[in-house]
This record gives C-alpha cells, sequence and structure tokens, in this order.
C-alpha cells in the first residue's frame, strides 16, 4: 500500500512508556514489555474521488486493530494468545484494490440492510419499493454498491483509556431502491480491556429500512491457519430463524433444542456441521432480547486459548461457517482462504425482516434515532 504521508498520535497512559511495534503488517510479532494508547493515520489511496485513511490503534497491551474508511473495513485485528504471541486473527487483504474486488465482504460494515431481502422487495405504509437484486433473485447486504463500498468521512480521537474512529456517510435517497436520506454514523473505539466497540447511530428523513452489522471472519488460531472447525463455539440463543434453499426466514422461530444448531452449550463448530445443509448460515434468536447490551456469543480456540466474546444490544446473530469460501480469495501474506477459513458473528435484525410481521420491525422513521451496539471482547480462556 502507497504511503502518501504518516502521523502518529500517541497519548502517555498510566506513566506506561511504549516500546514500539504500531504499523508492523507481520501477523507474527514478539510481544513487547509495554505499549501505551497509539493512534497512527496513514493515506493509501484514492477511490471516488476521495482519500482513503488506514487508522493503526494500539491499546496498552498491544492489542492492534487497523480501520480503513473505505466500507469501514477492519483490515488487520492482531491478540495474544495463552503464551504472549500476537497473530492476526481477521481475513482480509493486502492491498486496497483487493478490498475494492472483494466480494465476501472481509471485515467491512454492511448495509443499508445487512442480510438478505426476499426479492428485493418491502413495502412501507402501503408503499411498495425495490431493491437491488444481488443475490439470485434477492437482494443481499445493502445492494451492488453497499456502505461496504463507500469511502466515509473519518475523524479519529485518543484518549487514555481508548482510542477510535468515528466514520459518517450520507446515502442519498434512492440509493440501491431505499426511501430515505440517511445519515449514518458507525464509531469503532479500542479500549485498554481488549474490546472492539462499534456504535452505530442513524437518521432518516423518509420512513425507510435499516439493518446495520460489521462482516469480520475470524480464525482465532491466525488468519489462513487453517480452518475454524475446531473453534468451541457458544451462542446464547433458544431458537434459529430456518430459511428455504435461498437462505430466506421461513418465518418460523424454531426451537435449536435436540439439533445441530443447539450451542447453548459450547461445541465446536465440526462436530454436527455435516448435519446443516451447506453449513452455519443463520440467524438465531437471541435470549433476553429487551434492547439492553448483554453476552450473546463465546468463542474459544483451544491450541491458542484464544477467546472471543461477542455482547450486544440486538435480537439476533447470523452466524456464517465461511461456506462460500473456496480458496480463490487469495489473503494477506498470499494465504489462500479454503472453506470454513473463517467464521462471522453478525449482530443483527432478523433476515427479511420487512416482510415478516412476526419479526422486531426495523423500519427507521423521521425523528427516530437508530441508535445500536455491539462489542467484540478478546481475552483467553481459563
Ligand atoms: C451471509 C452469507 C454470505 C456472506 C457473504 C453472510 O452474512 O449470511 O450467506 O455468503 O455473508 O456475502
Amino acid at each position: 500500500m502507497k504511503k502518501v504521508f504518516t502521523y502518529v498520535l500517541t497519548l502517555a497512559a498510566f506513566g506506561i512508556i511504549l516500546m514500539g511495534c504500531t504499523g508492523n503488517n507481520s501477523s507474527k510479532k514478539k510481544q513487547p514489555l509495554k505499549y501505551e494508547m497509539n493512534m497512527k493515520k496513514i493515506v493509501i489511496g484514492n477511490v471516488d474521488g476521495k482519500q482513503v485513511f488506514e487508522f493503526t490503534l494500539t491499546n496498552k497491551n498491544g492489542v492492534e486493530v487497523k480501520i480503513l474508511n473505505y466500507g469501514g473495513i477492519v483490515t488487520q485485528l492482531v491478540t495474544p494468545d495463552k503464551k504472549g504471541a500476537f497473530e492476526d486473527i481477521v481475513l482480509g487483504y493486502d492491498s486496497l484494490q483487493d478490498y475494492i474486488n472483494d466480494t465476501p465482504y472481509f471485515g467491512a460494515i454492511v448495509g443499508r440492510y445487512g442480510n438478505r431481502i426476499a426479492k428485493g422487495q418491502f413495502s412501507i405504509d402501503g408503499q411498495t419499493y425495490n431493491l437491488a437484486k444481488n443475490n439470485g433473485p434477492n437482494h443481499l447486504h445493502g445492494g451492488i454498491k453497499g456502505f461496504d463500498k463507500m469511502v466515509w468521512d473519518a475523524e479519529d480521537f485518543i484518549k487514555p483509556e481508548a482510542a477510535g474512529v468515528m466514520l459518517t456517510f450520507l446515502s442519498t435517497d434512492g440509493e440501491e431502491g431505499y426511501p430515505g436520506n440517511l445519515k449514518v454514523k458507525i464509531t469503532y473505539t479500542l479500549t485498554n480491556d481488549d474490546e472492539l466497540k462499534i456504535d452505530y447511530e442513524a437518521e432518516t428523513d423518509k420512513p425507510t429500512v435499516l439493518n446495520l452489522t460489521h462482516h469480520s471472519y475470524f480464525n482465532l488460531k491466525g488468519h489462513g491457519n487453517g480452518d475454524v472447525l475446531d473453534h468451541q463455539m457458544q451462542i446464547l440463543a433458544d431458537r434459529f430463524t430456518p430459511v428455504d434453499v435461498d437462505l430466506i426466514p421461513t418465518g418460523e422461530l424454531k426451537e435449536v433444542e435436540s439439533s445441530a444448531m443447539d450451542f447453548r452449550t459450547p461445541a465446536s463448530i465440526g462436530s454436527r456441521i455435516a448435519q446443516v445443509e451447506g453449513g452455519y448460515d443463520h440467524n438465531y434468536v437471541l435470549n433476553n432480547s429487551d434492547g439492553n447490551m448483554r453476552l450473546v456469543a463465546k468463542v474459544t480456540e483451544p491450541k491458542t486459548g484464544r477467546l472471543m466474546e461477542v455482547y450486544t444490544d440486538q435480537p439476533g446473530i447470523q452466524f456464517y461457517s465461511g461456506n462460500f469460501l473456496d480458496g480463490s480469495n487469495i489473503g494477506k501474506g498470499g494465504k489462500p482462504y479454503k472453506k470454513h477459513f473463517g467464521f462471522c458473528l453478525e449482530t443483527q435484525h432478523f433476515p427479511d425482516s420487512p416482510n415478516h410481521q412476526n419479526f422486531p420491525s426495523v423500519i427507521l422513521r423521521p425523528g427516530e434515532k437508530y441508535k445500536t451496539q455491539t462489542v467484540y471482547k478478546f481475552g483467553i480462556s481459563e
């Protein structure tokens, strides 16, 4: 990636001395003794006449995340394992051009509607809207040019305990078929508690539908280091939304009990995947959905001891086991990403909600504020 200019912001956190190691692209690093909260910003290119920046945030424990204002993409996330060895645990590419060409939505912010809308059609107040169809007969992840392919305005911030990037974007009335001018704000924050927080906010000037999510593919062994079938998955959901052959929900909320869909107690992703046609690509109806933040999923990788917890206020989560990866996406360091080399946990409203009266509403009206939060927290399992 071409670096046009560089500036580095550092802030002494509690008198800790910086020992280096920001802006390093290598996936394996020696554990430094101590870090301070750190932020670096570089220009990596130009898209649609706008500058594309790469922000590197590093916390006091050496956890590092790289974020682009192109698509709000998380391109790198480096965390320690139980022995203190650092590894990049998200799938991604080495060049901006690869992200422009990307189809699996590696690391991106997805909108306006994360997941599918049947036949790309829905109605609000008796008015029917037709969206771009980009997934067979259906609409997926915001359409042909969704939020993952937009250059967002960006502002960074740094405090002793956290650093982040605020991304804003105006999605215009009629874009990909959606009604209303929609002002969107996404704030990524890396904390010294090893959390990556994502705050989503939006407002519209006409009634519209909205379902924003984040699409990182995780592999807690490190990206490109084999498949994720040995990862232990836990999803705190008693029910899921069964789908038809095109992955459109049938409308039923089905109990996971006594099926390969049941992850209420931890089970390896691979243990029952053969019983699920195509692999896991399902929305779970999360328990205790009252609009408040709660723990909804926990993933551990036995060999490295890496642990990831997901907290959200959203009613659903899409568990996708990277079924469509086939080795044709050549990732960072020239590593091919094959089937099941990453998993996604996309917090969300249920797929095709605009066409299911029994699903929680995704309609946003003028005067209302869309505001939700998801936290990915990293650690080591006991
Ligand atoms: C969907 C998959 C899709 C993938 C990449 C996931 O969110 O559930 O069906 O293939 O995104 O587009």
